[in-house]
């Protein structure tokens, strides 16, 4: 018997968001709660108090099981969680925990490989056997998807496209290393450089979307003066479009992708970035290689949701021998 719904969960830095999904990608009832911050037990258990929430209207037998996306490096072998920068759940097991609790089964991947999944199945890459997905936003993630599946490597590591290096010695990056794409293109990195701008230049529109005070800047405010056409905000965001735009040289002379899905927070607001990460890709890309389309993510918020749920029916259906 095909189950007709499965449960996405989407965990962030800031919240939790859960839906019941049909097979077709239609979200049938989604609940969200704020991240905890008293540790990982109490984000295990309001994982799970929201997926009793949304799966409530559903007999447990009409459940194909739970997906979980997680922002962390994850063993998809041995469904651990390895290493996890913004939430303390290095190291807890939490799909036996979930499991356990929910008697349904549950399958974990980083967020990353999620949303790649979820614009597969359901949005930007529908039909596209080989493309690359890249979220930029308070961190740089994504997933590659080759012949029809994703890439995750000997131990499901793979695909950390946000920690390519693009500058030797360059800024520290969150996971620990230098010089990688997210020291320079996250939520953070564009913060630290608005900071530093609107400090230099006080007539930018920056320090104004700050409420004139230059510890206030973020990300946002930088976002906001470059809509408002603010050239120094915009030239921060261009000059993030470069570095991503070299990135994206890199992964399609190595994979020759028809596709590259740009989605997250910061991408989706700032259109031109992605369009001068395109054309720096599709001037400097060997050739024979560059007729690749560059798009926007459509999922939006439910990307995580939609490819959480997409995982647990694709592993629903590969125990049950469904193809
Ligand atoms: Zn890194």
């Amino acid at each position: 018997m095909r189950s007709s719904y499965a449960v996405g969960v989407d965990v962030g830095g800031t919240r939790i968001a859960v839906g019941l999904v049909e097979r077709k990608g239609r979200v049938v009832k989604d609940a969200k709660r704020l991240t905890p911050k008293t540790g990982p037990f109490a984000v295990v258990d309001t994982i799970i108090d929201l997926v009793e929430e949304v799966s409530s209207g559903a007999h447990q037998s009409e459940i194909a099981g739970i997906g979980i996306g997680v922002p962390a490096q994850i063993d998809f072998l041995r469904q651990s969680v390895e290493f996890c920068t913004n939430l303390p759940l290095a190291g807890v097991d939490v799909r036996s925990l979930v499991m356990s609790r929910s008697k349904l089964d549950v399958t974990i991947d980083n967020d990353g490989h999620m949303a790649a999944l979820g614009e597969s199945r359901y949005g930007a890459a529908k039909g596209a056997r080989d493309f690359l997905m890249i979220t930029v936003g308070t961190g740089v993630g994504g997933g590659i998807f080759l012949n029809g599946e994703p890439y995750r490597g000997s131990r499901g590591l793979g695909g950390e496209i946000g920690h390519v290096v693009v500058q030797l010695d360059g800024d520290p990056c969150p996971c620990g290393g230098t010089g990688h794409l997210e020291a320079y293109v996250s939520r953070p990195a564009i913060a630290a450089r608005g900071r530093q701008a609107a400090a230099q230049f006080s007539g930018s529109d920056i320090l104004a979307a700050a409420g004139g005070t230059v510890d206030a800047v973020t990300a946002e405010s930088v976002l906001l003066a470059a809509r408002s056409g603010d050239e120094v905000a915009r030239e921060i965001l261009l000059e993030c479009g470069d570095i991503l735009g070299r990135a994206l040289v890199g992964f399609v002379n190595i994979f020759n992708p028809k596709l590259i899905v740009v989605g997250g927070g910061i991408a989706e607001a700032a259109d031109f970035m992605v369009e001068r990460a395109a054309e720096v890709m599709q001037a400097e890309a060997l050739a024979g290689r560059r007729d690749v389309s560059v798009v926007h993510a459509v999922l939006g918020n439910d990307a995580g949701i939609l490819g959480a749920a997409a995982l647990a029916f694709d592993e629903y259906d590969a125990h049950q021998g469904v193809h």
